[in-house]
């Protein structure tokens, strides 16, 4: 493992194994900044499908399909919402509910008439974050972030992506998307599962 770390000393360039613009720029901003960050588009490699079961196997399919075609460090991350009442879903399918068009209005829509039978006061819910890193050499590790809170009432908010409008985080009033991107990028289960996997970032 040490030598890995020492490895990890001279990381010029990172490939960022995703094509959603959000979270290719809340996963830059949580890695060093003096590394080069290449996405997927600038080689041209199409999105491999997500058979896994869970998040993790999901992300491992991302890092190590980006690395192994373009031989570069890659980092990937899987994530969805799981709502408590609707058994955890959409979790892994968070981004399949917003359709082809990756239409997120399309997915909260879904989420609140799938919601409108359960009379419930909270509604409790949590995002996951599964980041994985895949090494050419085919060394990899693949680790988990959540943050916990509640669906709001209505979506709330322009800020972020995805499901950010409604989604209140414990402790908190506003929806991700009405938080600034320095509150939300603080409390996010992608800074979670970051601060599990940037030892390997440390020199
Ligand atoms: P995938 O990881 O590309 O399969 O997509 C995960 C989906 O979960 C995203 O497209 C979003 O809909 C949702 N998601 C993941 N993280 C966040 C977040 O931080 N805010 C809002 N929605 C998120």
């Amino acid at each position: 493992m040490k030598n890995k770390i020492k490895f990890l000393k001279n990381i010029k360039a990172i490939l960022i194994a995703t094509n959603n613009s959000g979270k290719f720029i809340e996963i830059k901003s949580l890695l060093p900044q003096h590394i080069k960050f290449l996405s997927p588009k600038e080689f041209n490699l199409q999105e491999p499908e997500e058979s896994g079961r869970d998040f993790k196997s999901n992300a491992l399919i991302k890092a190590a399909y980006c690395s192994s075609k373009t031989k570069l460090i890659s980092i990937a991350d899987d994530s969805g919402l799981e709502i408590d009442v609707l058994d955890g879903m959409p979790g892994i399918y968070s981004a399949r509910w917003a359709g082809d068009k990756k239409d997120f209005r399309v997915g909260i829509k879904k989420i609140y008439s799938e919601l409108r039978v359960k009379k419930f006061n909270k509604i409790k819910a949590r995002f996951v974050c599964a980041l994985a890193i895949f090494f050419p050499c085919g060394f990899s590790k693949v680790v988990e972030g959540y943050v916990y809170g509640s669906i709001s009432l209505f979506p709330k908010g322009n800020n972020g992506f995805g499901y950010d409008p409604i989604f209140i985080p414990n402790n908190y009033t506003k929806t991700f998307g009405e938080m600034s991107y320095t509150l939300k990028e603080r409390l996010s289960h992608r800074n979670e599962a970051f601060k599990k996997i940037k030892k390997f970032f440390k020199y």
